[in-house]
């Protein structure tokens, strides 16, 4: 079993992501895939999935219960699943026969991986199968390069807090407009994107232009794919370095 967990900011697109992304390796790969929803306060989820986290706890339950704002209650649930990670193991352990479990996480990112309920989890989910992360971001809130490394900073931190191999990815492709050159460039020419930094002048650029050479001096854990989930553009590119992810840790017949 290999399991694939969807990380990333409110908005980004994860819950689309997986849905997209588990039914083209569904549909081109023909591998079986189940489908796991950790987001206690989602009201609509686009997949259906095998395991839902709400059927043990929701945010506006816990918000009704612990008399809680909605914030308070989410970060109470998050903790409260940390709490249930034998439960969570359990059902998840019924998916043995899968390819790949896609596990869609809390809709707000930094309560999941900053408190201690993402490090706990992933490390549990280390003893059912291989275990690799999709970091996923919204372009369109990358205005200069220096946004961009903030990101793929953003996306290196999140795999050394829970401790796995990941892609970060850049999601909604359909809505980059082709002036953005800089966010294409970025997936495949590190130097030109040190220029570009670098002219926007002042501390904090020099301080991202030496973060990007940080970073991709660990080339593995900078990957950038941009993708759509909508349209589904960027699916095999995601696939490819998901696969050879795995590969690296084993094989994957
Ligand atoms: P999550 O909060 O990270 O799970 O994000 P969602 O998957 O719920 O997506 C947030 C919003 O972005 C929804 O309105 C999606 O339809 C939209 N969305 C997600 N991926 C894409 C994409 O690739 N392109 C476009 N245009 N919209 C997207």
């Amino acid at each position: 079993m290999h399991i694939i967990v969807v990380l990333g900011p409110a908005g980004s697109g994860k819950s689309t992501l997986t849905k997209t992304f588990g039914e083209w390796i569904e549909r081109v790969q023909r591998l079986k895939v189940a489908y796991v929803n950790l987001d206690p306060g989602a009201e609509v989820i686009p997949y259906v999935p095998n395991f839902d986290i709400r059927s043990i706890i929701t945010v506006r339950d816990v918000m009704i219960k612990e008399s809680l704002g909605p914030n308070g209650a989410f970060v109470k649930s998050i903790d409260t699943m940390a709490e249930n990670k034998e439960h969570i193991i359990d059902r998840l352990k019924k998916f043995e026969d899968y390819d790949y479990v896609i596990v869609d996480t809390p809709g707000q990112m930094e309560p999941f991986v900053f408190r201690k309920a993402g490090p706990i989890l992933v490390s549990t989910f280390k003893k059912l199968g291989r275990v690799s992360g999709i970091i996923v971001f919204d372009p369109l809130l990358a205005e200069t390069t220096t946004d961009l490394v903030v990101l793929k900073t953003l996306g290196v931190i999140t795999q050394i807090r829970l401790g796995i191999d990941s892609v970060i990815v850049l999601n909604k492709y359909d809505l980059v407009k082709k002036d953005k050159v800089f966010i294409l460039k970025a997936l495949n020419d590190t130097l030109s994107l040190r220029d570009e930094i670098l002219k926007e002048g002042g501390i904090y650029s020099d301080i991202a232009a030496q973060l990007l050479e940080l970073i991709d001096a660990y080339s593995q854990a900078a990957r950038l794919v941009l993708v759509s989930a909508k349209t589904g553009e960027g699916m095999e590119d995601l696939y490819t370095i998901i696969h050879e992810m795995f590969c690296t840790c084993g094989d994957l017949t």
